[in-house]
């Protein structure tokens, strides 16, 4: 029961010790805090594209006439475009305002109290945050040392009570890849299985083609990595189509705006360019965890993503907060399955240069 005033009391009691998800904050946050001023910060925390959106997009904004029209509700020319793109019908795809609306629709109609998800960690943390939303419980399968799920665990975790296995393939913070004989393995289970594809572009590995072969499979893609549309909130999900059906009727109206279908519509009309620099960004990982792999008190995960992990026993924090105070910007983790990493996303070969040099000059400088 929540205590404190009246009003408190009628918050919902499982939501009463609630922990929220932790966005990253902004840069302006940090203005007069740090050594450099807010437009030199180099933000490799939160896995965005550095080359930024297609020039297109700007200039189709710039431009369009009917902001003061609601979007189709219905979605019909974004989906249509979202076949075209992923090779998967119409009848399959829902857009949302980012994936992470849709990993939230998702759970609202499965999820209901005591329903358990199961999700294999670490991982990304909306499942849990979406999961505790709807009254259910997240049960917790452990990856390995080197971050690969355990299908058999997942399999032993399975209850009654089980409604969805989540997977994030690239994993997230970890960056490695599930083989697709494991999600075939768990789909045969026959649960609802939903395989969060975030950093599909990057890795170049689907399930997607499934989707129409398995009624329990649903795939979930965004716009903001590879096509640098995270501002813009865009991201889509490939499903049975009668859960297609059943997701239009739970989600609130008009869910994606104007801006961000025009902006895919463009992004979609560029795919050259944007695909140039998604292998840009795949050539400099590859730089990077080079890099990373010079300096001895830092060990790189390999990664399939956009990110690199690294385990930096004792330091983390450290070096996260030192190289914060240089306007560089990593993510830090404190948890118990990742105590003392920092995830780096990957940036232009600039960014690798600045942050490299500030690595080798932290080296000597921390015990
Ligand atoms: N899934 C994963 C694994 C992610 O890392 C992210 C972004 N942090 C998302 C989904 C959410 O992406 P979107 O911006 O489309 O909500």
């Amino acid at each position: 029961m929540p205590k404190g005033s009246r009003i408190e009391r009628l918050i919902r009691p499982n939501l009463a010790a609630f922990v929220g998800y932790t966005a990253r904050k902004s840069p302006e946050t940090l203005e007069g805090k740090i050594e450099v001023p807010v437009e030199r910060i180099i933000k490799l925390d939160a896995n965005e594209n550095p080359y930024g959106c297609s020039p297109r997009v700007n200039q189709a904004l710039a431009t369009y006439p009917n902001i003061n029209i609601y979007p189709d509700n219905g979605q019909t020319e974004l989906r249509k475009l979202l076949a075209g793109y992923t090779g998967v019908a119409a009848k399959h795809i829902v857009a949302g305002s980012g994936s992470n609306q849709l990993i939230d629709l998702v759970l609202r109609l499965f999820i209901s109290r005591d329903d358990e998800v199961i999700n294999c960690v670490p991982t990304f943390g909306i499942f849990r945050f979406s999961t505790e939303l709807c009254g259910g419980t997240l049960v917790e399968v452990l990856r390995d040392e080197n971050f690969a799920i355990d299908v058999k665990a997942v399999k032993a975790a399975i209850t009654k009570k089980t409604k969805i296995v989540s997977l994030v393939n690239p994993n997230s913070p970890t960056g490695n890849i599930t083989p697709r004989r494991d999600i075939l393995e768990i789909l045969n289970t026959g649960l609802p299985v939903l395989v969060d594809e975030a950093y599909y572009e990057f890795s170049g590995e689907t399930v997607a083609p499934l989707v129409g072969q398995y009624d329990n499979l649903m795939v979930l893609r965004t716009f903001s990595k590879w096509a640098g549309l995270a501002g813009l909130r865009i991201g889509y999900g490939l499903f049975p189509p009668k859960i297609t059906e059943y997701l239009f009727s739970v989600k609130m109206p008009y869910n994606v705006n104007i801006a961000a279908s025009v902006a895919v519509q463009e992004s979609l009309k560029d795919i050259d360019y944007l695909m140039g620099t998604v292998k840009a960004i795949i050539t400099e990982r590859e730089r990077l965890f080079a890099e990373l792999s010079n300096l001895k008190w830092l060990k790189p995960f390999p990664s399939r993503a956009n990110f690199i992990l690294c385990s930096v026993p004792g330091k983390a924090r450290e070096i996260q907060q030192k190289l914060q105070d240089k306007g560089i910007l990593v993510r830090y983790f404190d948890q118990p399955l990742l105590r003392d990493f920092i995830r780096i996303s990957v940036g232009k070969p600039e960014h690798t240069d600045t942050l490299v040099k500030a690595l080798h000059k932290l080296e000597g400088g921390t015990q």
